[in-house]
């Protein structure tokens, strides 16, 4: 298993936007403590190619990433203001996503400590999202013809709507989202296969329809890759979730996204997502138990 972490996860964020972007330093530190994982599995990527940008985003949306040309109203949709310190970090995260593919193809699984932007569309960025990791993850492997199917299994609270819009009409990659009904984007794109839920959902309801839904995908798409998007916004402590799921039925998601894909011999690559809990603590235990999880079940 595979750790894709680089201090600039958290750093070159503007003072106002730090939490609750210091779960990229705590998640790492939590789980060397615990023995979960060790120094040698922690890999500082690289930024990414230009190139590799292209396949997925247009040259004038990188353009202004580049250059710092984005207007007001485009910083506003992505909820932070450009600098070269916020591209930078994009791409490092972007790599990293990539990276974590890489060795899934290998070792089976590879878990990025950021990623799971996936409000960011070809042309534009939305919800604190640049770039589009998974699309661009996705796009790499085919084009390096390392796979032919991709999955994307996205249980972050909200839809992703920038990845759904990115593959529409696209065969080599199935999108799959299981989203707040009445959260936010509040226009939806349409995946391959949305579920939305209703407000207040609790965990034997919300592991319930993840449990349906599983075995029904991995028979109807067949991916020999799955990129699995893990946000903790799904819990009851989360401000913005709107769902009820506890630390408990969160940790249970993971394992049954997990064991799913064993049972497959599927390789995987994780993003952490969302998680916005009033205390610190809760994200970052939270996403602790996805690295659990799979450390127990994928190795
Ligand atoms: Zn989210």
């Amino acid at each position: 298993m595979l750790v894709a972490y680089d201090p600039i996860y958290a750093h070159p964020l503007p003072e106002g936007h730090r939490f609750p972007m210091v779960k990229y330093e705590l998640i790492p530190a939590q789980l060397l403590r615990e023995g979960v994982i060790t120094d040698k599995q922690v890999h500082t990527p690289a930024p990414l190619d230009e190139a590799t940008i292209l396949l997925t985003h247009t040259p004038g949306y990188w353009y202004k990433l580049q250059h710092q040309t984005l207007s007001d109203k485009e910083q506003r949709r992505i909820g932070l203001p450009q600098s070269p310190a916020l591209t930078l970090r994009e791409i490092v995260i972007c790599q990293g996503t990539i990276d974590c593919a890489l060795h899934a193809l290998n070792y089976g699984v590879g878990l990025n400590v950021a990623g799971g932007t996936h409000h960011a569309f070809a042309d534009h960025g939305e919800g604190f999202c640049l770039l589009n990791d998974f699309a661009i993850a996705s796009n790499y492997l085919l084009q390096q013809k390392l796979v032919k199917q991709v999955l994307v299994i996205d249980l972050d609270v909200h839809q992703g709507n920038g990845t759904a819009a990115l593959f529409a009409g696209r065969p080599d990659v199935y999108t799959f989202s299981m989203h707040g009904a009445h959260n936010y984007p509040f226009h939806k794109e349409i995946s391959d296969w949305d579920v939305p839920l209703p407000d207040g959902m609790n965990d034997s309801d919300y592991l319930r329809t993840l449990r349906d839904c599983l075995p029904v995908l991995i028979n109807k798409v067949k991916p020999d890759f799955v990129f699995y998007l893990s946000g903790v916004d799904i819990l009851q402590t989360d401000r913005y979730g709107k769902l009820k799921v506890t630390p408990q039925g969160c940790r249970e998601r993971d394992e049954l996204v997990f064991q799913t894909l064993k049972q497959h011999s599927i390789p995987c690559a994780v993003a952490m997502g969302g998680g916005y809990s009033t205390h610190i603590r809760d994200i970052v235990n939270a996403h602790c138990n996805t690295f659990r999880a799979a450390a127990e079940i994928l190795g």
